[in-house]
């Protein structure tokens, strides 16, 4: 499947800006498009950054908003979080990346906190990224089994980044899917 990413940046600055944007011109299919994932461009920078800097299969949290669009919902990536360490890889038991998961559920209520005291956002985690290096990208046998135990909402998305080879991709489950998932299209976002 190719890559299906679009930066939308010389157009608008955020989502809120697409919105007004779209609002005050006439409607086409295209332009009511809505993306399932949005994600800031200095996120995506970050997570490629840290798994540039590793040659383990690092793994961190996606942080962010379920928007919704006319009656179409997706999801906005803010933010993510990375504990140094955090590893995801088949050779790592569950247990292990159990404990490592009871660390982010911390961290983000921490985030949480911070984030809604002074507006009405309601972050959510959306899902979580990992790292392949130089093996491409699409969900090991244990990937999958770290989703649907860890992240198993609809909305719960898993970025996988291969730094070597420098490409990105999110993924979803999808039980009637040849591999029990499928691969979600993505914007960036200034
Ligand atoms: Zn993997």
């Amino acid at each position: 499947m190719p890559k299906k990413e679009i930066k939308i940046s010389k157009l608008m600055s955020d989502i809120n800006k697409i919105k007004e944007k779209y609002l005050t011109m006439d409607m086409t299919i295209e332009e009511d498009y809505v993306f399932p994932v949005y994600i800031s461009k200095n996120v995506m920078n970050d997570i490629e950054k840290l798994c540039k800097g590793s040659k383990l299969e690092i793994f961190g949290y996606l942080v962010g908003e379920i928007l919704k669009w006319k009656d179409q919902k997706y999801v906005q990536i803010e933010d993510h979080l990375y504990i140094k360490g955090a590893v995801h890889s088949h050779q790592f038991s569950t247990a292990q990346i159990e404990g490592t998961a009871g660390k982010y559920e911390k961290k983000f209520q921490k985030l949480k906190k911070k984030k809604e005291d002074d507006s009405d956002i309601q972050l959510r985690i959306v899902g979580w990224w990992h790292s392949h290096p130089s093996f491409g990208v699409f969900l090991s046998a244990t990937d999958i089994a770290t989703q649907d135990f860890f992240f198993p909402e609809s909305y719960q998305v898993a970025l996988v980044v291969d730094p070597i080879a420098e490409v990105n991709a999110f993924f979803s489950l999808d039980k009637n899917a040849n591999k029990g998932y499928k691969e979600v299209s993505y914007a960036i976002i200034q």
